[in-house]
């Protein structure tokens, strides 16, 4: 039997890249799941459609705003009362802005930290009291390589993704005796559209190849010259909602390519 059979699971931020990757693996391992991020509405219902198709599993879609607190505990309650629960909650949603300190935007500053860490926060504060009664629980936060260190230009994303793993460790601690886990996986460059804006700017402002670039980027972090793919971390995800993860807790999982290892 697929090893989530009958778990709920709400996964922010899947309508792309490494959330939609993330929701992708649980649904083929029998989850329930709900779908949440912004995009074309046609795109999103086919989404959901082909996961509901494909895997005998209920998927829903809520279009909450990850920066808005009352949506944020809609989103846990719409999960809860479509699915049947909240087994499982994945803090995946996120943005970037890249510029020095001296020149970010207060509003880009502003946004980061709502959607990359407080959202996590009002998300596990709803999710919890849910999975305590039930006694099992799994809480997974997408944070970032730039939650263990930094980078220039990035003051937002990295103050945020530091941020992530310390709610996560204190998640841990106060669920360590409910059957409940919270761990955070920490990627390194995946080839994502938040990645891609990224290089796509640089390129420009290097007068570049987004191919050229694109290696550069990994040269400079990332060992194994090879981006991590989505695919990699759904299989992580997968890992740590199961038994043989029940008493890893508190952790940040670099997904890196070698970028800890310099
Ligand atoms: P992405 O841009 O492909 O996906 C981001 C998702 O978040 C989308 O579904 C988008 O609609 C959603 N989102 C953004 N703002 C939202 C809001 N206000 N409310 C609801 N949903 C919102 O990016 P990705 O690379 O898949 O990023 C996912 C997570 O992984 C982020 O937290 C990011 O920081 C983290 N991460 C990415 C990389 C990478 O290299 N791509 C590396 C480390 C960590």
């Amino acid at each position: 039997m697929p090893s989530l059979t009958g778990k709920c699971a709400v996964v922010t931020g899947s309508t792309s890249g490494i959330g939609k990757a993330i929701a992708t693996a649980f649904a083929a391992e029998g989850a329930h799941v709900m779908l949440n991020g912004f995009g074309d509405a046609a795109e999103i219902e086919s989404l959901r459609h082909s996961l509901a198709r494909r895997h005998s599993a209920k998927i829903a879609y809520n279009g909450a705003d990850m920066s808005k607190p009352a949506e944020i505990r809609g989103l846990i309650q719409a999960t809860e009362k479509e699915l049947g629960s909240v087994d499982i909650l994945v803090n995946n949603a996120g943005i970037q802005h890249v510029a020095p300190i001296v020149d970010f935007p207060e509003e880009r500053w502003d946004a980061i930290i709502a959607i990359n860490l407080s959202a996590a926060f009002h998300a596990t504060k709803a999710a919890l009291p849910i999975m305590q009664r039930r006694k099992w629980g799994r809480v997974i936060n997408i944070a970032s390589a730039h939650g263990l260190v930094a980078s220039v230009q990035k003051a937002g994303y990295v103050a945020a993704k530091h941020g992530i793993v310390g709610l996560t460790k204190v998640t841990a601690l106060e669920t360590a005796n409910a059957g409940i886990t919270c761990n955070a996986i920490c990627p390194g460059w995946v080839r994502t559209p938040l990645v891609e804006k990224q290089i796509a700017a640089r390129a420009k402002a290097e007068g570049k190849s987004v191919e050229q670039t694109a290696k550069e980027l990994l040269g400079e972090k990332q060992e194994m010259l090879e981006f991590v793919t989505v695919e990699q971390l759904g299989a992580l995800a997968v890992f740590l909602c199961s038994d043989g993860a029940a008493t890893m807790t508190g952790t940040a999982l670099p997904v890196d390519g070698g970028w800890f290892a310099r």
